[in-house]
């Protein structure tokens, strides 16, 4: 709810000051006040005023030294990033949370027409960021525009794998668009494979996960590589059990020298939790081979 209530505070003019910090932050730690004013046509009281609420509200981050400047913090960034989706008609309203992951936060939302949607802000170096500070006392080694860089390209890559994903048929969230590190998708009512009950059919779930892997690999051409049952939504559609599979920004391309190795993981994986929770007898050998159309 914090980022809705944040969001509701934020006029015209503060988009348009956060967005020049944006622009300029690849340049600069941060971006001095000079430049933000140049850059910007309104009276250098507005732009004051401005990033007095947008530090108020950390949407921003200031230091003062030789001179002051102004960072974006990721919750400027998603800022920016609901604006966009707002403006484009892609989003309305944004709700509750559903999870703070380790390299994401996901939200659920609503579109124009009441749709039940996600949005999931990717957060590079969260944790390494934290790691770096605690062990050595001053600022990280890596400029904070490039995990924002790192975010911005996470989302993107998740939102075009999940656009030739569903696509090709294969059970994923269908993909309603991004911006910058956020990624809409729609809304799956469903159970995590981990916490759902009871599979009725093992077998036939488990066909249908390798059934996606398959379509991913051969149709798309990629590799999941972070499947687990964490990431797998069991809906119930029609007195079927469908399982979608989600969380795709580190996929690979088939071709990479990891590829391999990753796709054998994603399998072992699956295959080990059907054995062990149901009792599947499954040739992780030959679910491989099955994948790869061999
Ligand atoms: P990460 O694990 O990297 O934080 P995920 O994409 O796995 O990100 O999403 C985290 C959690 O949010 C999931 O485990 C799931 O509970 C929920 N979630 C993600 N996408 C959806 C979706 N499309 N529909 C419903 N819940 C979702
Ligand atoms: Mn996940």
């Amino acid at each position: 709810v914090l980022l809705a209530l944040t969001y509701r505070k934020l006029v015209d003019r503060d988009f348009k000051v956060l967005s020049v910090i944006e622009r300029e932050m690849p340049r600069y730690e941060y971006v001095p006040v000079e430049v933000i004013e140049r850059r910007l046509r309104m009276p250098s009281i507005h732009v004051a005023m401005s990033l007095q609420k947008l530090n108020r509200l950390k949407l921003v981050k200031r230091r003062i030294g030789e001179y002051t400047g102004y960072r974006l913090t990721y919750m400027g960034l998603d800022m920016l990033a609901l604006h966009s989706l707002v403006e484009r008609g892609i989003l309305q309203a944004l709700g509750d949370t559903l999870g703070v992951g380790k390299e994401s936060d996901v939200y659920s939302g609503l579109t124009p027409n009441g749709e039940r949607v996600i949005v999931k802000f990717h957060r590079a170096g969260r944790t390494s960021f934290h790691r770096i500070v605690r062990v050595r006392h001053y600022a990280a080694e890596k400029p904070y525009s490039s995990w924002l860089q790192l975010a911005k390209l996470a989302g993107q890559r998740e939102y075009r794998a999940l656009e030739e994903l569903y696509r090709v048929g294969a059970l994923v969230p269908r993909p309603l668009g991004y911006s910058r590190h956020a990624v809409v998708t729609e809304y799956i009512e469903g159970v995590e494979l981990y916490m759902y009950k009871e599979v009725v059919d093992p077998e036939s779930m488990l066909r249908d996960i390798m059934d996606t892997l398959r379509k991913a690999y051969l149709e798309v051409g990629i590799v999941h590589g972070d499947l687990s049952e964490y990431n797998i939504l069991v809906v119930l559609e029609d007195d079927r059990e469908r399982p979608y599979i989600i969380d795709w920004p580190q996929y690979v391309e088939r071709d990479h020298p990891s590829a391999e190795q990753l796709l054998r993981r994603d399998v072992e994986y699956v295959a080990r939790f059907f054995r062990k929770r149901y009792g599947v007898a499954a040739d992780t050998r030959k679910l491989i081979k099955y994948v790869k159309g061999e």
